[in-house]
């Protein structure tokens, strides 16, 4: 088969800066090969000597976190300052997934006759599918408690941001990693994606990405039966109540949404705001998206850089009428994919841009009268990622917290994702769960054996 060869673009310039071959289905077979081999051996070692080698690469990736950072300014457009906590969030994932190695332990049930036992095996070789809009993190969300637990790691980048992947499976093979255990596959999904889907020898895809390539994925695993961890979109609400310090709320409002331009699953984009503090809520806010700084995302100051693509650019553009009433940012002309900060103040909240997701620096903000509105509102929606709720009344920051249907909620906070603590979807937002205590379990089968002390 033909090998396609990608562009990777710089998107605050539209440059080329790297163009990278895509790997072909019969190079993911050999991959796979590699792999299975590779995975034995490394189940078979001293855990902590598994654990070792896991230090040893968080280690190498802090030692290149200026250089790994750097990369994804220039292929994903980030802000420097988060580029750099993405780099550092790869290291701590690798250090805590170490952590667990040792700690990977089965249980023993009492039984009659017997003694019971739980084993947790490695499920043998992984495929990790990821996004472009967090390409560092996200990759290591599956490899990190994946490789912990004993399994080889099959990596597909996303088509525009493989750079960082590529560079951190070097970086696993400086550390002492056995060679073919952890393989970055960049290619398209259609070729590469669906080849790791469809291989007989990949036991598991781990796949973060669109509600709509997330339900193709699954209904093509349903063939073998494959396992599958699904991360997919969102469209979240920042539920600000009238008893909340609404000054604080509306501070906190821009950032919520407009982090990596809203290329974030986990961005608030159904601003809700108790009808009796909307209009001060507002007058707050226009300010406050107004000054969001948007521009060079290599300048220590930038707040928010350019969509990942044209493409990204013009989707993003569909949603949101020249003529709509909204508060709106600033963005730099010229080259680059740039759409200033927005929220639309009248949209119908049936619309499209609603109730879809935009993954642009897009909000919407509606008023609601009281909790029980709230939470309808909150839950008016097929999907149910993350949300926040803003209030000083306990009592009803856990009553909202037990009726929004989404999984990762923060209270008088933005926010969501954290190494150590458990993260996924409700709903069309995805099936199972990643990082926290848990994160290597979802990476076993557990065997029950039963042993006779009878006989
Ligand atoms: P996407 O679904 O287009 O692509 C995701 C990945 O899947 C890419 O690597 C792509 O090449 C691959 N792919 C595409 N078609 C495939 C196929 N037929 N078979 C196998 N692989 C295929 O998503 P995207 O545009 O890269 O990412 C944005 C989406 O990701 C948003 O919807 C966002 O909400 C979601 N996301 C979710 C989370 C989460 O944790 N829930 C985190 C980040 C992003």
């Amino acid at each position: 088969m033909a090998v396609h060869h990608q562009s990777v673009l710089n998107p605050a310039t539209g440059e080329v800066i790297a163009t990278v071959p895509g790997t072909t289905a019969d190079q993911v077979d050999t991959a796979v090969a590699a792999a299975a081999t590779a995975q034995r051996r490394w189940a078979a070692a001293a855990p902590a000597d598994r654990a070792r080698l896991l230090r040893r690469f968080a280690a190498a990736v802090d030692e290149h976190r200026e250089e790994l950072a750097a990369l994804e300014v220039r292929e994903a457009g980030h802000t420097i300052g988060n580029a750099r906590w993405e780099a550092g969030n790869v290291r701590d994932l690798l250090d805590y997934a170490a952590g667990g190695v040792e700690r990977l332990t089965g249980r023993q049930i009492p039984v009659a006759g017997g003694i019971d036992l739980t084993l947790l095996e490695p499920l043998g070789v992984v495929g990790v599918i990821a996004p472009w809009n967090f390409p560092l993190p996200i990759a290591a969300w599956g490899t990190a408690p994946a490789l912990a637990a004993g399994n080889a790691v099959l990596l597909k980048p996303a088509e525009t941001t493989p750079l960082s992947a590529l560079r951190i499976a070097e970086l696993a093979l400086d550390a002492g990693l056995p060679e073919h255990l952890f393989q970055v596959l960049p290619g398209t999904g259609d070729i590469t994606g669906s080849a790791l889907v469809e291989h007989p020898g990949v036991a598991k895809i781990v796949f973060t990405g669109s509600t709509r390539v997330g339900k193709q994925i699954m209904a093509r695993c349903a063939d073998r039966v494959k396992r599958l961890t699904l991360e997919l979109g969102g469209k979240s609400p920042n539920i600000v109540f009238a008893d909340s310090d609404v000054d604080a709320a509306a501070a906190a409002t821009p950032m919520s949404f407009l982090d990596n331009a809203g290329q974030d699953c986990c961005a608030r984009t159904r601003i809700l705001v108790q009808r009796s503090v909307y209009d001060r809520f507002i007058g707050l806010l226009a300010p406050a998206i107004a000054s969001v700084r948007v521009g060079d995302p290599s300048d220590e100051k930038t707040e928010m850089g350019p969509l990942i693509s044209r493409n990204q650019l013009e989707r993003v553009r569909a949603y949101v009428p020249a003529a709509a009433p909204a508060l709106r940012g600033s963005a730099p002309a010229g080259p680059g994919f740039w759409f200033p900060p927005t929220v639309l103040t009248e949209a119908d909240p049936n619309s499209p841009v609603a109730t879809e997701e935009v993954f642009g620096p897009v909000a919407v903000v509606l008023p609601f009268e009281d909790e029980a509105d709230a939470i309808r509102l909150a839950n008016a929606t097929d999907y149910g990622l993350s949300g926040s709720i803003w209030t000083r009344d306990v009592g009803r920051a856990l009553r909202v917290s037990q009726a929004v249907r989404a999984g990762n909620l923060s209270v008088n906070s933005h926010s969501s994702v954290r190494y150590c603590t458990p993260f996924g979807g409700y709903r069309q937002s995805g099936l199972g769960r990643e990082l926290g205590p848990d994160a290597l379990a979802a990476f076993t089968e557990t065997k029950n054996v039963f042993m006779s002390t009878e006989a």
